[in-house]
């Protein structure tokens, strides 16, 4: 069956997800002026919304003189846990809401509801983000998805839904050498156009074809890299071994669609679905986010613990939504000092440059104010001197009494939402 053929099958089965695609295209045509005076509307009307039909917002902001979004309060992570149902639209039967979930390494999960149209419309803004690469809806996309509960089964129903969609997704959840070759022989199989998933689980795939010498067939055209940062080893491994680019998105289950890179590497910020501004935070500029689609349970000023910020000017590419930078870390991945000192995450994984070609996987953990553990999945654990060359460069760039401690455990478990981090800590 030719992709045309699929894809007119497939936008019978999905009316409403391809007439919202066709309205995110039509957007891409508006100035960036047009945009954001949109923007600006659909800003104030989802806090109005908010306000009228919300117990949690309602309460929230009744003290407020007005309601001027730059002044309304920032909305924390641990008030969503404790408010969850007050902040869904009053009057929705929860029970027919689908109900998602993020995993976080905190260890306390967030979940949230969405309804079928934000679920359309997150779908929606995945393909216009693909489109970027040159991609065409009805182009088979092999995902690699580390969360359980997006798994769908396998029935014959779900498989024929796959084959119009020209979509496959193997869990990735969990993986083996055997199971790395056996993904490769899928990709072989399918000759998919993109390949889509978390940038640890990807350039894992991509260290394994490039160790064994193996091919990728030349239908690819693009890699989106998605939930993780992606950090500029994986990408120019990948560009690699995968030859072709590789795009970052950025999203998360609670707020999909932030931004998407383009085919020159500047990440967009979707305006018609987000609202995104920083504000100084903990000495960092955090990441504020509203969402504009979201009315079965609004997030507004939402802080989700990434780093980043907008940026000036346009991009060669003429896309009109404005460009933003990510601060590479999220909050919790600092490594923090007895005297004060806060590491960047960056600094841990440039530590194992040299020695990456035989780690598989690895993970800083720190224990305390004064331990932090290495845990490294290879076949060939590091020599004595250089487990040591590590101690000391530690001791000496880091803090004085830092202990390394290194760990050689057969896999890393991933956090609950099968999302990879290198540098985690675990105090506070
Ligand atoms: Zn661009």
């Amino acid at each position: 069956m030719s992709h045309r053929l699929k894809h007119a099958l497939h936008r019978r089965l999905h009316r409403e997800r391809f007439r919202l695609l066709d309205e995110l295209l039509h957007n891409q045509t508006l100035s960036r002026a047009q945009l954001l005076a949109k923007q600006a509307r659909e800003l104030d009307g989802i806090i109005r919304f908010a306000y009228d039909h919300t117990p949690y917002y309602h309460e929230k902001y009744a003290a407020l003189s007005d309601l001027d979004p730059a002044s309304l309060p920032i909305l924390r992570k641990d008030e969503i846990i404790r408010h969850r149902d007050a902040m869904v639209t009053r009057d929705l039967d929860k029970s027919l809401l689908k109900t998602g979930s993020t995993g976080g390494s905190t260890g306390v999960p967030l979940s949230f509801y969405y309804d079928e149209h934000k679920s359309q419309l997150m779908r929606a803004g995945m393909c216009r983000g693909y489109m970027g690469s040159g991609w065409r809806p009805g182009q088979k996309i092999l995902n690699f998805w580390g969360a359980r509960q997006d798994i769908s089964g396998s029935s014959v129903t779900q498989r024929l839904r796959d084959f119009i969609a020209a979509e496959q997704t193997i869990p990735a959840y969990q993986h083996s050498e055997a199971q790395l070759r056996q993904w490769v022989e899928t990709i072989h199989s399918y000759r998919p156009v993109l390949l889509q998933g978390y940038a640890s689980i990807l350039a894992e795939l991509a260290r394994f074809i490039d160790d064994n010498r193996l091919t990728v067939p030349g239908t690819l055209i693009g890699v989106y890299s998605t939930a993780e940062v992606l950090y500029g080893w994986q990408r120019e491994l990948m560009e690699r071994v995968f030859r072709c680019k590789v795009f970052n998105q950025y999203g998360s289950r609670e707020i999909p669609n932030i931004a998407c890179e383009c085919r020159h590497g500047n990440l967009h910020v979707f305006t018609d679905m987000v609202h995104l501004e920083s504000c100084p935070i903990d000495g960092e500029e955090r990441i504020v986010l509203t969402s504009l689609t979201n009315r079965a349970m609004p997030f507004i000023r939402y802080e989700n613990g990434d780093s980043g910020r907008l940026l000036e000017g346009d991009c060669a590419c003429g896309s009109p939504f404005p460009l933003m930078e990510m601060g590479l870390c999220r909050s919790n991945d600092l490594i923090r000092t007895r005297h004060g000192k806060r590491v960047h995450p960056s600094y841990f994984n440039r530590l194992l440059l040299d020695s990456l070609k035989d780690i598989r996987q690895y993970c800083f953990i720190q224990e305390t104010l004064d331990k932090i553990i290495l845990q490294l999945v290879t076949s060939n654990p590091l020599n004595r001197e250089t487990e040591k060359n590590l101690q000391a460069r530690i001791r000496a760039e880091v803090a004085d009494e830092m202990v390394l401690e290194i760990h050689y455990p057969a896999e890393i478990e991933r956090t609950s939402s099968g999302k990879h981090r290198f540098v985690i800590s675990k105090l506070d």
